[in-house]
Parts: C-alpha cells; sequence; structure tokens
C-alpha cells in the first residue's frame, strides 16, 4: 500500500508516572496502541512511522512565558494541571524524565508533522493536541501547547501562512485560543460541549466559528452540524494549513466529553473533515487530542486505516 499520509511517532510518547495513569482517566500509552495496531493490521510498517525530535527550551518558549515554563518545576505545578493529587509528592526529576519528556517529544511530532502536511499534503501526529496549555499556564492535563508551538515553527518560513484549526475535541481549545487570540492568521473553527470543562468564557470570544454543543448530542447531529458548517469555513477561510484535533473523547462511553458519538460516527467524522482538506488541496495535519477509554485507541487506529483507504480513491 503506497503511504500518502505521513505517520509521526516516538517511542518516547509513552507516559511513565509512577502509575500515574491509575488515578487519571488519560490513556497514557494511546499513541503506542495505534501504532501497534496499524501494524498488526498490515496498514502500516515499523519503518512508515517517522520519529521526531524533542521540543527544545526555544521551541517552547515559541508559545510559553519563561516564567511558566520554570513554575513547571515545582511538582504541585504539575499535580494541579494533571488534576492528579498524588503527583505532587514525586521528585521533580521523575516528573521531568516520566512526563515532560514525553510532552516535549509529542510537541516535536507535531513540529514535524506540520512540516510534514507542507510537504507531502497530509500527516498524522499519534499524539499532540494539547489544546488546554495556554502561554502562562496549563491545565486539564496540557503542559506545552504542541499546536501553537508547530505554527509558531512553521511561521518562521511562511509568515503569512494561514492556518485553520479544526478542533473536535469534546473540550473547548481554549488553550491555543488564547495563545492566538486575535492573530488573523488563526482561524479557529471549535466543536465542543458546553456543558463541560473548561467553560472558557474569554477564550470564546478568540473562536471564529463556535459550535458549542450539549451533553448527549448524538452522531447523527454531531456530523450533520459538521457537514453543515465546515466546508463554507474552508471556502471562506481559504487556509494553507488545517490542523485538525481529533479528540475521541467525543464517544459515547467516554467519561469526560459525555457525547454520544458511536465509533463508526468518528471514522466517518475523521474522513469528513480529511476530505474537505484533501479536495480543496489544503494540507492536513491530523492530532489525537483527548480519549479517556480504552476503546480510544483502537478507534483512531481505524479511522487511520479508513484515511489510507479513502486516500487511495479519487474523491467522489
Ligand atoms: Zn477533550
Amino acid at each position: 500500500m503506497a503511504k500518502s499520509i505521513a505517520f509521526v511517532y516516538s517511542p518516547e510518547y509513552t507516559i511513565e508516572l509512577g502509575g500515574i495513569e491509575r488515578y487519571h482517566p488519560f490513556d497514557t500509552s494511546k499513541y503506542q496502541t495505534v501504532r501497534d495496531d496499524l501494524i498488526a493490521s498490515g496498514a502500516a510498517r515499523a519503518e512508515d512511522f517517522v520519529a521526531p525530535a524533542e521540543a527544545t527550551v526555544d521551541d517552547l518558549l515559541l508559545a510559553h512565558t519563561r516564567a511558566y515554563l520554570n513554575s513547571l518545576a515545582d511538582p504541585l505545578t504539575t499535580a494541579r494541571i494533571a488534576e492528579v493529587n498524588e503527583v505532587a509528592y514525586f521528585p521533580a526529576a521523575m516528573i521531568d524524565k516520566g512526563l515532560y519528556r514525553p510532552m516535549r517529544f509529542a510537541a516535536g511530532g507535531t513540529i514535524l508533522g506540520a512540516r510534514l502536511a507542507l510537504e507531502r499534503g497530509a500527516a498524522v501526529n499519534l499524539s499532540g493536541g494539547f489544546h488546554h496549555a495556554k502561554r502562562d499556564s496549563g491545565g486539564g492535563f496540557c503542559y506545552y501547547s504542541d499546536i501553537a508551538i508547530a505554527i509558531e515553527r512553521a511561521w518562521r518560513d511562511r509568515p503569512d501562512l494561514k492556518v485553520l484549526v479544526v478542533d473536535l475535541d469534546a473540550h473547548q481549545g481554549n488553550g491555543y485560543e488564547s495563545i492566538f487570540a486575535d492573530d488573523r492568521r488563526i482561524g479557529v473553527f471549535d466543536v465542543y460541549n458546553r456543558d463541560i470543562f473548561p467553560e472558557d468564557k474569554p477564550a470564546e470570544k478568540f473562536i471564529d466559528f463556535p459550535h458549542p454543543i450539549r451533553s448527549g448530542t448524538d452522531t447523527a447531529a454531531y456530523l450533520a452540524l459538521v457537514a453543515r458548517e465546515l466546508p463554507p469555513v474552508l471556502d471562506s477561510f481559504r487556509p494553507g494549513l488545517v490542523v485538525y484535533i481529533a479528540g475521541t473523547d467525543v464517544f459515547e462511553a467516554d467519561p469526560l466529553g459525555k457525547l454520544a458519538m458511536s465509533a463508526d460516527g468518528i471514522v466517518r467524522r475523521d474522513e469528513f473533515v480529511f476530505r474537505e482538506a484533501r479536495v480543496r488541496g489544503v494540507p492536513f495535519l491530523m492530532l489525537l487530542g483527548g480519549g479517556y477509554t480504552t476503546d480510544s485507541g483502537p478507534i483512531i487506529a481505524r479511522s487511520l486505516e479508513n484515511l489510507l483507504r479513502v486516500d487511495m480513491r479519487p474523491a467522489p
């Protein structure tokens, strides 16, 4: 199978922090599950995955203040952002190795993914989408804004590049929204459950195409909304890159997203966004975002297998 979509992955993505996974619904090995499933199904070979470099301090400073980065050395800050009190008792060095370092590789993966999307047309980082991290604070298990860091890096070579963030994670993407604020090079299309975290009203002002939905929104209603609202935005905003945050926390069994999407619905959703970008010739970068059931990894793998299949066929 010829691979038209670049897959970015590193074994360094896996978070190992003294059993943190027992305290947080975050599936800390989701990335590896996706990669292993893709190989097991024959959709990809081990050599198809491109490994990123770890994001450097200079990279992190593209989206964060030095004071915030310094504050992460305090385990209390780490614990607050992870919403796991036990982490406050972990040594700082252990937190850096087991949590921050994987997160820096994830940010490196989004940087590389954006570059590969612009070069080849489509890329997927099998992590990333940490959309609650702001310039001077973290939240909701998001420490570094891989999204803002990667876009800022892309702007170094192409300062006029227009980027549409299509954020279909169940949560509002308040982090990058507040980082980019009114920057006219960024368009934000955000479908989010208004009934759950973060309910960030100041950041909502920076959503260009806001679509707040209610808990329990089902597959048919969700897909109809995206099918109706996204194409005109692609046509009017005319981005040079789509960054798609494909959160699987919209899944019906997800304890945090509180929406009612079926697994099939998620596969169809991802295909729709992918096709709409591809038929317009817009480079496409997909990030995994949230997803807090053990079904997340297998659903993402199924969806990526489907994207590889649809990309072989000409658009209808
Ligand atoms: Zn989410």
